[in-house]
């Protein structure tokens, strides 16, 4: 073979695995959109199937898909301990792991007892609420925080004993169906709905979801979330959750909960 066809062999051969190597680059980048997390079959389903979900929630959702999607790709970043139901009809096991638990005492916060923890991530979330609603004058307190399987077993049984279960089951939760167990759920002040258009409340009514605050069981809403209305009950869902919950879900937490779950199951 004369040497100018062995070179022209040889520059095609190169040509050509220049070009194989090329395109698997194309692939892999054309691959890439379907690992994103966003799945909007998925997203369908999950707005039919949440039975409960308003029709106006669910024509919200599919009339905004291309913004939704983006906004639940946010919100799937976060770890999705945030986001798990822990109700009457969602319990958590005994052992349910609420991750790195740090004592509240000691770090420049009010309590109204020692001994209380949270989740870590709530507690960094929390501490920079509680700093900003300290430079405007106001004077929250956390009445309570993570509270384990057992200590809801003893806090149900008592309250059954001076109540009975019937009344008991609109304001306690029983075992495995208290967020508090999640350790991500602070309660403020006086654990009263005299809390309720104080300035503390109107203040984190406010606020609360710029720093992933926000209220479990709204007034109103009881029979969605199966509790009576509880102004100073407030659970950290992350700020992408709590803005997530703002635009698509009437900033109902209930509501977000159910259509994550379905999504993701
Ligand atoms: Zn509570």
């Amino acid at each position: 073979m004369k040497l100018f066809s062995k070179l022209t062999i040889l520059l095609l051969a190169l040509l050509l695995v220049m070009g194989a190597s090329c395109t698997a680059k194309e692939k892999k980048a054309q691959a890439s959109p379907a690992e994103e997390p966003v799945d909007e079959d998925a997203i369908r389903i999950a707005s039919i199937v949440v039975s409960q979900l308003p029709d106006s929630m669910h024509d919200g959702i599919l009339n905004n898909m291309d913004a939704f999607k983006a906004d639940l790709a946010k919100v799937l970043e976060e770890e999705s301990r945030f986001f798990i139901i822990a109700d009457k009809s969602h319990l958590l096991r005994e052992d349910y792991n609420p991750g790195e638990l740090v004592s509240l005492d000691g770090k420049g916060i009010k309590v109204n007892k020692k001994g209380m923890k949270l989740e870590k991530v709530t507690f960094e979330a929390l501490k920079k609420m509680l700093d900003a609603s300290a430079k405007e004058g106001l004077s929250l307190m956390v009445s309570s925080a993570y509270r384990d399987y057992k200590y809801q077993v003893g806090l149900y049984n008592y309250y059954i004993s001076k109540y009975g279960k019937e009344k008991t089951d609109t304001f306690s939760a029983p075992p495995g169906a208290s967020q508090h167990q999640l350790g991500t759920v602070v309660d403020f002040n006086d654990v009263e709905n005299t809390f309720a258009g104080t300035r503390e409340e109107k203040w984190l009514t406010e606020n609360a979801w710029k720093y992933g605050f926000s209220l479990s069981f709204p007034k109103g809403y009881e029979d969605v979330t199966g509790y009576s209305w509880e102004s100073w009950h407030f659970r950290y869902v992350t700020r992408s959750g709590a803005e997530f919950q703002k635009k698509y879900f009437d900033n109902i937490q209930h509501y977000m909960l159910l259509f994550l779950d379905s999504y993701r199951n």
